[in-house]
């Protein structure tokens, strides 16, 4: 075995209890080997990683995202949802091309890795290219086309469907399994029915999972209430959408039968509180949806509504915003929101991880406890939901390889990616006006 030893740190366990241990990576088989005081002794490591004065945990899962909108960072703001889509965000979108993917794709992924996030779920457009860059990052994925068929004549809602069923078949298992796939239609108001009908129908026949956006708006629920006299939900479940594999993002406007749906079916809710906020769309009911055990997951969503990818503010957002909506301030404590960025995530969006456990994948983030806003360490937990900021990360690692050592991102070229991003992004945004 060739061992990566993490030396000399507190470990947060998948019950949010810490302990001081050391934690040996086989980086063969890419799963912890083993988890105890003072044992990276005990191994000849060929490599070791300092944690002394840091907390161990479980590498982030970042479960809702569409990792090449940080192009569009900044770009169009403080606009609800349908307007900020129609006049800004898609008509960018029609002028992306494939190496546009590519590098916002990357420029979100060092963000992810920077901050400890070690797997996420994305939608969006030119997979392989998103595919290509995950592989060289050393992340874990799953990965969808996202399908719009509203405003397309039937060929070319056709070709969005066929794209979308193409790349789940083709990039599953790629990168050495770490890259995962879903059939992504955008939302139940903006694939119509007929193309739903259809499509789920083959993603099931193929055993390929759904990723779809689900009661994120008034504006989205309202009609289809009104012209079928059923919850969005209903309507998802009569399709064929509601299953252990599948998961959708948002869920703030469900109410009670939906959220006992959704824990019967064992689909999973992805919460992207900043999203629900910054597009005022409202409060999703995550307590309540705990409490009837759905399996609950959080994203960041794109970077355009959020701005930033980084989930230790989405988890301390989730808490907020939880106490809040519930109004009781002991609604999603602090290990709540943890666990649902960690094992929730991982679980709702069918990928392993989320728990630092012998046998389990080796996907941690390594976070020194050694600066002025986390002192004094009362209760480090507390502090990982509401004082840790993703800078405070200093070693990632993902499938047993260090993907960021002392803050240094090893697998793709930070310099490069900014400057190649940011020239992409300039040139989109003059083309879209
Ligand atoms: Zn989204």
């Amino acid at each position: 075995m060739n061992a990566l030893c993490i030396i000399g740190g507190r470990v947060l366990r998948p019950d949010c209890s810490v302990e001081n241990a050391d934690v040996v990576i086989d980086t063969d088989t890419g799963r912890i080997h083993d988890i105890g005081e003072d044992i990276a002794a005990d191994y000849d490591a060929a490599e070791t990683l300092d944690a002394d004065g840091c907390l161990v945990m479980p590498g982030l899962v970042n479960a809702h995202t569409h990792v090449a909108m940080t192009l569009l960072r900044g770009y169009a703001d403080d606009k609800p949802l349908d307007s900020w889509l129609r006049e800004d965000i898609w008509p960018a979108e029609a002028e992306l091309e494939p190496e546009d993917v590519r590098a916002g794709t990357e420029l979100g992924l060092i963000e992810m890795i920077r901050s400890g996030t070690t797997t996420f779920a994305d939608m969006y457009f030119e997979v392989p290219e998103i595919a290509a860059a995950v592989e060289a990052s050393g992340m874990r994925a799953r990965l969808g086309h996202g399908i719009v068929t509203v405003a397309k004549d039937d060929a070319e809602a056709a070709t969005d469907i066929e794209e979308g069923l193409r790349v789940a078949r083709e990039f599953d298992g790629a990168a050495d399994g770490r890259i995962h796939t879903a059939f992504m239609p955008h939302s139940l108001t903006t694939v119509d029915e007929k193309f739903l009908r259809e499509s789920v129908a083959t993603a099931r026949e193929n055993e390929i999972p759904l990723h779809f956006h689900a009661n994120e708006t008034t504006d989205e629920v309202d009609p289809i209430v009104e012209e079928r006299d059923q919850r969005p939900l209903a309507y998802a479940d009569e399709l064929g959408m509601v299953s252990e594999e599948d998961f959708l993002a948002h869920g703030v406007h469900v109410d009670a039968a939906e959220i006992e749906l959704l824990a019967e079916r064992g689909t999973g809710v992805i919460h992207c509180p900043a999203s629900n906020m910054k597009l005022a769309s409202g409060i999703a009911p995550v307590q309540q949806m705990l409490d009837a055990g759905v399996t609950v997951g959080i994203g960041t969503d794109g970077a355009a509504s959020n701005n930033d990818l980084d989930m230790f503010d989405e988890l301390r957002d989730a808490a907020m915003l939880g106490k809040l909506g519930a109004d009781d301030a002991s609604a999603v404590p602090a290990e709540a929101a943890i666990t649902a960025a960690t094992a929730g995530s991982a679980d709702a969006i069918g990928l392993p991880g989320g728990r630092i456990e012998e046998g389990g994948v080796a996907d941690i983030a390594v976070v020194d406890l050694d600066a002025p806003h986390l002192a004094p360490a009362h209760d480090v937990v507390s502090h990982l939901a509401y004082a840790v900021r993703g800078s405070d990360v200093r070693h990632t690692i993902c499938d047993g390889q260090i993907l960021m050592r002392d803050r240094e991102v090893l697998t793709l070229d930070e310099e490069e990616v900014v400057e190649t991003a940011c020239e992409r992004a300039m040139a989109l945004v003059e083309r879209a006006e």
